[in-house]
């Protein structure tokens, strides 16, 4: 394995081609003899985000990070990481990448620092005094520095999975690929795994695996969704939650509400309103074409008159709700 300088700074990314995309796929497929386990992926992952990687059990996902890492090879396509490819050239690749396997095995006798100690062995020459100091900062990083010096078969799930973390990041990755992270862990553990993804966004770009809804609305810029070895959604996170039906405003009223509609319609950026009940108030939905007029005018319309407002917001979907579309409905969204 290349060896690194320790002492060295944290690098940016070198990429080999002019894209800022790390990660690259066209039309990659996998078959097991009659498994089509990936379908054709196109995939394409920016610098420098966090890029959640989302399915149901058996959607393909491991065997994709399993391809990227030159673990097995493609059936049919292609897969570049930094611009190289990842069958050719996987040597390279992997000297740049941080993994975390879905089960890390650690030698459970040994203490965290130890385990940190041996990993960094393998990367780096340069004095002893440089590399305690990268073991420290790691420890620090996964909020483990007061647990250093206990061997491992102590440790929580949670910790096990922040340790294996700081293994990952101990060569100040490129690109860190952490397969399902957090989902064997109870609901403390799994704040504290994506507590540390988020504090790694400001030094590589973190492509992570899971079937947890909730984890990927809370720590990630893009999304992928793969369902039975297909893509079926790529994009930046706030616009899968947007929606496929444009901008819309919910609002709650209370009072006659007629005289009040008749206005709203009568805007020219305003495409419609879907009515509703909420708790005895008048529930809308307003549709937009223009936001920013929607955003300047639509509440003064409202407080305007005799009328209380008492709920107006941007209509946002969940993450559940885009997931079940695109799962349920087998329909494509590429932003
Ligand atoms: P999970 O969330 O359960 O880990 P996944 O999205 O990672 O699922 P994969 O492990 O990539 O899914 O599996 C995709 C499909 O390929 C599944 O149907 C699986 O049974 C099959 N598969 C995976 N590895 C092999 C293999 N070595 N031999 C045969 N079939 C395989």
């Amino acid at each position: 394995m290349p060896q690194a300088d320790v002492g060295s700074e944290r690098k940016g990314s070198k990429m080999n081609h002019s894209t800022s995309y790390v990660i690259e796929t066209q039309a990659l497929s996998k078959t097991y003899k009659n498994i089509h386990a990936l379908r054709g992926l196109d995939l394409k992952v920016q610098q420098n985000s966090i890029c959640g990687f989302l399915g149901p059990n058996g959607a393909g996902k491991t065997t994709t990070i399993k391809l990227l890492l030159g673990l097995i090879r493609p059936t049919a396509g292609s897969a570049s990481i930094f611009g190289m490819d990842c069958v050719r050239q996987s040597v390279d690749i992997r000297t740049r990448i941080g993994y975390l396997p879905q089960e890390p095995h650690f030698y459970e006798y040994m203490t965290a620092r130890e385990t940190l100690r041996f990993v960094a062995s393998c990367f780096f020459r340069g004095p002893k005094k440089a590399i305690e100091e990268r073991i420290a900062e790691m420890l620090e990083m996964v909020d483990l520095t007061s647990k250093a010096d206990r061997p491992i078969h102590t440790f929580s799930g949670g910790e096990r999975q922040r340790l294996g973390i700081a293994q990952a990041q101990v060569n100040y990755p490129d690109l860190l690929i952490l397969d399902e992270p957090a989902a064997s862990l109870d609901p403390l553990g799994r704040r504290d795994v994506l507590e540390v993804m988020s504090r790694l966004r400001k030094y590589t770009t973190v492509f992570y695996s899971t079937h947890i809804l909730d984890d990927v609305q809370r720590v990630s810029d893009t999304v992928v969704i793969l369902n039975k070895g297909q893509l079926v959604a790529q994009g930046p996170i706030e616009d899968l939650l947007a929606g496929s039906e444009g901008v819309v405003y919910i609002v709650h009223l209370r009072g006659e509400v007629e005289a009040a509609r008749q206005q709203v319609l009568a805007q020219p950026w305003v495409s419609g309103i879907i009515d509703g009940q909420h708790n005895g108030d008048c529930a809308w939905q307003v549709s937009v074409s223009d936001q920013q007029a929607a955003e300047a005018q639509l509440l003064k319309l409202l407080v305007n008159g005799p009328l209380v407002v008492t709920e107006f917001r941007r209509k946002q979907y969940e993450l559940e709700d885009v997931f079940m579309q695109v799962i349920e409905g087998g329909q494509h969204v590429r932003k």
